[in-house]
C-alpha cells in the first residue's frame, strides 16, 4: 500500500516537473518578446507615513511593482516571471526597464504636483541585477537621463540577498555612496536576524506581511513586530509595515511605532496616471482611514 502510494506520488512529481519545465520554457520565449514589444508595465503602491501622536497620515512614497500584460494570459504577476528572467539572463534588461520607467514617472509627478508629489520612489532589486558588472554606472546613467535625484530613490533588497557575498555588499555600499537609500524587504522571512541588522547598510526595514497580517490576532507576531521596530530604531533605521489590509492591523503597527505602512487598506498598486487622483483624494479626506490609537 505504502509503496503504491509512493509510486503514485513519484509519477505526480514527475508530471509536475515536466509541466513546470514546459511552462518555464513558454514563459522564457514569451518574456523575450514582451521586453521587445513593450508588454511590461509598472504600477505604484502608495506608502503612507504615520505621524507621531496619531495626527493625520501623509503620503510618504510609492513602490514600483512590475506587471506583464500578456496577450493571452492577461496580467501576469512578478512572482511568475522574475525568477525565470533571472535564470535566462533577462533580468538585467527587465530591471533596467523598471528602474528607468519608474524614475521617469517619478520626475513627471514632481513636475506635475510640485510639493504634493511623493517623496520617495522604492524599486525592487534581484540578486542577478545587483551582481551585474558595471551596474552602478548604469544606475548613474538612469538617474542622469531621467532627472531623478538619488536621495529620492530607495532600492529594496531581501535580507538573504543583502547578507550575501562581498561583491553584493560592495555594490550596496557603492549605491549608498551615491546617496541612494536602501531598504531590507520582507524582513522576518529570511535567515538573518535582528542581531545582524547592524551589519547591513540599510536605511529602512520593511516588516513582512506575514507578521503584519497577524499582528492584531497573535501576541507572538505582535512581539516580533515590536522588537523589530525597537532594534531598527536604535540603529537609526525606519520601519515600514507591509501588507496592511485592515484598520485593526494598521492600529497595531501604529501603536508599535512603525514609521510607515503599505497595503490594500490604503491602496492597491496604481497606474502612474492614477496616482495624482489618489493623492488628491487623500488630502481631501485627511487620511482618516487609520484611526489614531487611543
Ligand atoms: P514586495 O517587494 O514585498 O512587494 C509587495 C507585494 O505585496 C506586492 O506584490 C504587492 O502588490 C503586495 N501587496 C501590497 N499590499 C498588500 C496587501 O495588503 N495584501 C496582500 N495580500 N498583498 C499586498 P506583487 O506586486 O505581486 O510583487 C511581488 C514581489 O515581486 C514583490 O514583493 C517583489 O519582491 C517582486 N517584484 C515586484 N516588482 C519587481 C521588480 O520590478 N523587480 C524585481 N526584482 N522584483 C519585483
Ligand atoms: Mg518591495
Ligand atoms: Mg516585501
Ligand atoms: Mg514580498
Amino acid at each position: 500500500e505504502a509503496k503504491r502510494e509512493g509510486g503514485r506520488r513519484y509519477v505526480l512529481f514527475e508530471t509536475s516537473m515536466r509541466e513546470r519545465a514546459a511552462r518555464r520554457g513558454d514563459i522564457e520565449g514569451d518574456l523575450r518578446r514582451a521586453l521587445n514589444e513593450g508588454e511590461l508595465f509598472v504600477l505604484y503602491q502608495p506608502v503612507v507615513g504615520f505621524l507621531e501622536g496619531g495626527g493625520s497620515d501623509h503620503s510618504a512614497g510609492v513602490e514600483a511593482l512590475v506587471r506583464w500584460q500578456h496577450p493571452t494570459r492577461g496580467v501576469v504577476p512578478p512572482l511568475e516571471f522574475i525568477e525565470v528572467a533571472e535564470e535566462c539572463g533577462l533580468i538585467g534588461a527587465l530591471g533596467d526597464y523598471v528602474l528607468s520607467k519608474a524614475c521617469r514617472d517619478f520626475v513627471q509627478w514632481q513636475e506635475e504636483l510640485g510639493d504634493g508629489a511623493p517623496r520617495l520612489l522604492a524599486v525592487n532589486l534581484s540578486r542577478a541585477q545587483l551582481a551585474q558588472p558595471g551596474w552602478t554606472d548604469i544606475v548613474i546613467e538612469i538617474l542622469r537621463s531621467s532627472g531623478m535625484h538619488a536621495q529620492h530613490l530607495q532600492l529594496e533588497v531581501t535580507e538573504t540577498l543583502a547578507a550575501q557575498d562581498r561583491q553584493v555588499q560592495q555594490r550596496l555600499h557603492e549605491l549608498k555612496a551615491l546617496g541612494i537609500k536602501l531598504a531590507l524587504d520582507d524582513f522576518g522571512t529570511g535567515y538573518s536576524s535582528l542581531a545582524s541588522l547592524h551589519l547591513l547598510p540599510v536605511d529602512t526595514v520593511k516588516i513582512d506581511r506575514s507578521f503584519v497580517c497577524q499582528g492584531d490576532t497573535s501576541d507572538h507576531h505582535r512581539v516580533l513586530i515590536e522588537a523589530t521596530v525597537k532594534v531598527a530604531r536604535s540603529l537609526g533605521m525606519d520601519t515600514v509595515a507591509e501588507g496592511i489590509e485592515t484598520a485593526a492591523q494598521a492600529g497595531v503597527v501604529r501603536e508599535l511605532r512603525c514609521d510607515k505602512g503599505q497595503g490594500y487598506l490604503f491602496s492597491r498598486p496604481l497606474a502612474a496616471s492614477a496616482l495624482p487622483h489618489w493623492l488628491a483624494a487623500q488630502s481631501t479626506t485627511q487620511m482618516t482611514l487609520v484611526p489614531p490609537p487611543d
